[in-house]
């Protein structure tokens, strides 16, 4: 079956394309280029092509669109639920037919006109009064269920007049009977069976919309909570709102019970129904990818698990949005509730909103309302944004609710045509990194304390140990040589006393036989011989006692040294560790300036998103590349200023020194930041004078990654808007760079960048024939083959600048002869591109039509190729007068012009 959506009545059918086909026609007709209709009739039908659209059209609700992240076309599905007669109704309608008859098998609802009149309506999933909430659930809520546990935002809503069961259908809990469980309660049973306990989390928010003011009924003092939307992915944020964390079922129902209860609460309070306010429960799941979860280091600090500890993990993060609107019937119609009128409109505002959002989305409007409402902003994504959306509307059977029903069913077929891409939520948990990085270095801070200490009491201990032996043995040396000197002495003096002895005795014998003399002193002399010797032997004895006492010093002395170079290791170790520490230092910094390009990032979005509000339309650079301001403060919000002064650790050398990094992630990062940097005015003379211009040509001539070629191509093109630049990036062969860029580029946003670095170097009127004689022109023809309206877009912004420099050049008489730009051949596309759809392409090439008009030089070549009647179209239907009276006047004052229309029998 077709995509649906088919309306049929009285049995005849009438295409549902026919609402698309009236638009397309309509501007067919005022395109006067003939070539182009017949295609675009055609494609405008595809789901595709309407979708691509919708991406560049302002209006789309999920507007910012990360430019390299395309999502996959998901059209909202819609799903149509009967109540059964209820016991009044039983009653008073008994001998009315149902004013519905569903045909579930055909998926089609047939709307009771009156007898013998039928309308027929075609729904993605027709209900009847017997469908059973688990049916309901699964072909209304699983799959959106499905897609956010796979980190895609998910949408579950319902609609229809008070009492047709959309809280029954959404809110049940299903106490008295599990069998009635409605969708939030089944829901979050499938979220909480999938999820890893430990490793992913699960936490609800729960709130109610009243008159515009939204209140936590999960805490019912804070009942003024504010919406805080992220341009880039559409997602909303309400900060200060309750979230809780869910780690079972049980939980969860004591959750929805308690703010069932301060929903009644609140309703007493401000005598207000529930019928009145929109209920929104908001489930945000977030799972780490498989195989990208944290890595934990090992003891010893291993490299390769440092490396992968480095590694930021990959978390996916879907958010479930339920939604239990207010009551669709008109308010008032009962005149009971004594609403003021003022009162009345507050109270529809968010509803009316969200039908005029859905009818812009479905008509293809260019401007949707989503900013007239709450609820429309809390909804941004879900219809026309990223998210999975499923609507179910709810009926009643009475023929008295008629009116209300065929509206209810209205609302359904409008919001049938509303096309999301779905995007998958996916993103580095740099946070998580970093606070396992900390712990990381803490735990090394501690290891290294640890060691020193340790080294510390050691070499203590080898000192005094090694003191103690020295000195024991000095004394023991001291010791021998005492008693050695003390034992000398001694026999020394008892062989002096033995000698006189002996000499008195010899004095006292003198006389006496001389031969006895003879004997004795042979006999003294053998003795004393034998004194000798011992003394000698005694002396030896001694020395070899020194020579001992000597060796045991040496010893000590060798051991002293070994504890010496035992100091000098543990030194060198010492030295290893810190050099470690400073290593991973470096990587912090790095990250940090990954962290602080994030940040850059997040802030720059914000800021570009909040400069394309209604009324402040940009063009040129302005949009191309936003300018970040260095504005630091922000109530409640820190971050700014921590980013600020992360810069300055990081400093811009060793982010422009990372431009050349060996990681390509490294690579990757550092041209981000650096390109968010250029971005500014104030950093751009810096970034140019510390190399960076260099540095960012290089990569476009070096790098073979189409992102870094898309930044850098970016970054070049902010700084193409300063003068001085422009010179320096033309004598640095920055032209040939850039198109040899624009020549592999796959990306248009890679191709948007380049052309629109052309293009501020085209308004530049000393650098006209250089840039084409470098191939500037050239490069623009090749660049418009991709077809990709912002490229174009670009490329005629340089080419109206260029016109505009080579008519000021020939007005002053400096340049003679044909516009280079017809010389390169640009005219056939300047003409074919005159009545581009896109105005921005539009209003630059008429700009540039009439300044080529403006060289007489020219004027042959352009009534040639057709430019005239583009010239003559433009003074006549421009609706922009200033255009239209340049054009006038420049036709008007061309003789070559004024004589062809004349030729031709054209009255001007
Ligand atoms: P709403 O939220 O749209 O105002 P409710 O969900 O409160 O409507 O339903 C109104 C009444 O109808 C409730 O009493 C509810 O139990 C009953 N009801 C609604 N839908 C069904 C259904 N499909 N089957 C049985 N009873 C239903
Ligand atoms: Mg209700």
């Amino acid at each position: 079956m077709a995509s649906g959506g088919g309306i049929y009545r009285n049995g005849t059918h009438s295409h549902r394309n026919s609402l698309k086909g009236t638009t397309t026609t309509a501007s067919a007709s005022v395109n006067s280029n003939p070539s182009k209709p017949a295609v675009k009739n055609k494609s405008s039908s595809l789901v595709g092509a309407s979708s691509a659209l919708r991406k560049s059209s302002p209006g789309s609700l999920g507007g910012g669109a990360a430019k390299d992240d395309a999502g996959v076309p998901g059209r909202v599905r819609v799903a149509v639920r009967l109540r059964p007669r209820n016991a009044e109704e039983s009653v008073a309608d008994a001998d009315f037919a149902d004013c519905v008859e569903l045909q579930p098998e055909l998926k089609r609802l047939k709307l009771r006109k009156n007898n013998w009149d039928t309308d027929t309506y075609e729904f993605d999933e027709v209900l009847t009064e017997f469908a059973s909430q688990k049916r309901v659930y699964e072909v209304v809520a699983k799959p959106v269920v499905e897609g956010v546990l796979d980190g895609y935002n998910g949408t579950i809503m319902a609609y229809g007049q008070t009492g047709t069961g959309k809280t029954y259908t959404l809110g049940r809990l299903g106490e008295e009977d599990t069998a009635n469980r409605g969708i939030m309660v089944r829901a979050m049973e499938d979220i909480l069976a999938e999820v890893t306990p430990g490793r992913d989390s699960v936490s609800v928010s729960y709130l109610q919309l009243y008159m515009e003011s939204l209140q936590d009924l999960l805490d019912p003092t804070n009942d003024n909570i504010s919406i805080v939307e992220d341009h880039k992915s559409g997602d909303v944020s309400l900060p200060g709102v309750t979230l809780v964390e869910i780690r079972d079922q049980q939980s969860f129902l004591e959750l929805l019970r308690l703010g069932e209860a301060h929903r009644h609460a609140a309703n007493t309070k401000l005598n207000t129904e529930s019928s009145r306010s929109h209920a929104l429960l908001m489930v945000h799941v977030k799972r780490s990818v498989k195989g990208r979860e944290p890595a934990h280091p090992s003891e010893n600090g291993n490299t390769t698990n440092m490396a992968k500890s480095l590694r930021p993990p990959l978390v996916r993060k879907g958010k479930l949005v339920v939604v239990d609107l207010a009551g669709s019937e008109r308010i008032g119609k009962s005149g009971s509730e004594g609403h003021t009128r003022e009162e009345a409109k507050s109270i529809n505002l968010s509803l009316s909103a969200l039908g005029k959002c859905i009818n812009a989305l479905a008509e293809n409007s260019v401007h949707v309302p989503v900013r007239d409402s709450k609820l429309t902003r809390l909804l941004r994504d879900s219809f026309g944004g990223t998210a999975r959306t499923s609507l179910v509307i709810t009926i009643g059977p009475s023929p008295r609710h008629r009116g209300e029903t065929a509206s209810t069913i209205m609302f359904g077929q409008r919001a049938m045509k509303v096309e999301n891409m779905l995007k998958l939520k996916e993103e580095f948990d740099y946070k998580s990194l970093a606070r396992r990085l900390d712990i990381q270095l803490d735990n090394l801070i501690m290891d290294r304390e640890r060691k020193e200490k340790a080294f510390e009491v050691e070499i203590g201990r080898i000192t005094t140990d090694a003191q103690n032996r020295i000195s024991e043995a000095e004394r023991n040396y001291a010791d021998a040589m005492e008693k050695e000197r003390l034992k000398y002495q001694k026999d020394y003096m008892e062989s002096i006393k033995k000698f006189e002895e002996k000499w008195m005795m010899n004095q006292q014998n003198q006389g006496s036989e001389r031969k006895e003399q003879m004997i004795h002193t042979a006999e003294e002399v053998a003795e004393l011989k034998i004194l000798l010797s011992k003394e000698t032997s005694l002396r030896k004895e001694a020395e070899e006692e020194v020579n001992n006492l000597k060796s045991q010093l040496a010893q000590m002395k060798m051991s002293e040294a070994s504890a010496n170079s035992e100091i000098l290791k543990l030194r060198k170790m010492l030295e290893g560790e810190v050099s470690q520490k400073e290593k991973l230092e470096g990587e912090i910094s790095m990250l940090q300036s990954q962290l602080l390009h994030l940040s850059f990032e997040a802030d720059e979005t914000r800021k570009r998103l909040d400069r394309r509000e209604p009324g402040k339309v940009t063009g040129g650079l302005d949009s191309l590349i936003p300018q970040v301001k260095p504005k630091l403060k922000d109530s409640g919000n820190g971050e700014k200023a921590s980013v600020a002064k992360l810069f300055e650790q990081v400093g811009l050398q060793k982010i422009l020194s990372l431009l050349e990094a060996e990681d390509a992630d490294v690579r990757i990062h550092a041209v981000k930041v650096v390109a968010n940097l250029a971005a500014e005015e104030t950093n751009q003379q810096k970034i140019v004078e510390a190399g960076g211009l260099k540095s960012l040509l290089m990569l476009l001539g070096n790098s073979e990654d189409e992102t870094i070629h898309r930044v850098a191509a970016g970054a070049i093109a902010n700084l193409a808007m300063n003068e001085m630049n422009q010179e320096l990036i033309i004598a640095q062969g920055g032209i040939s760079l850039l198109s040899m860029t624009g020549t592999n580029a796959k990306d248009p946003q890679t191709l948007r960048m380049v052309a629109g670095a052309i293009a501020n170097l085209c308004g530049n009127d000393k650098l006209q024939t250089k840039l084409r004689g470098e191939g500037g022109v050239k490069a623009f023809l090749g660049i418009v083959k991709c077809g990709h309206p912002d490229v174009l877009a670009q490329v005629a912004r340089g080419i109206a600048n260029f016109a505009k420099c080579e008519s000021r050049a020939s007005s002053q008489g400096s340049k003679t002869g044909r516009s280079l730009l017809i010389e390169d051949g640009a005219l056939p596309w300047i003409v074919q591109n005159a009545n581009s759809d896109s105005s921005p392409i539009r209003r630059h090439i008429e700009l540039a039509l009439c300044h080529l008009a403006q060289n007489e030089g020219n004027a042959k070549d352009m009534i040639r190729e057709g430019a005239l009647w583009e010239l003559v179209r433009i003074s006549q239907d421009c609706p922009r007068e200033d255009i239209r009276t340049l054009a006038h006047r420049t036709l008007t004052s061309s003789p070559t012009f004024i004589s062809e229309l004349r030729q031709l029998q054209i009255d001007y």
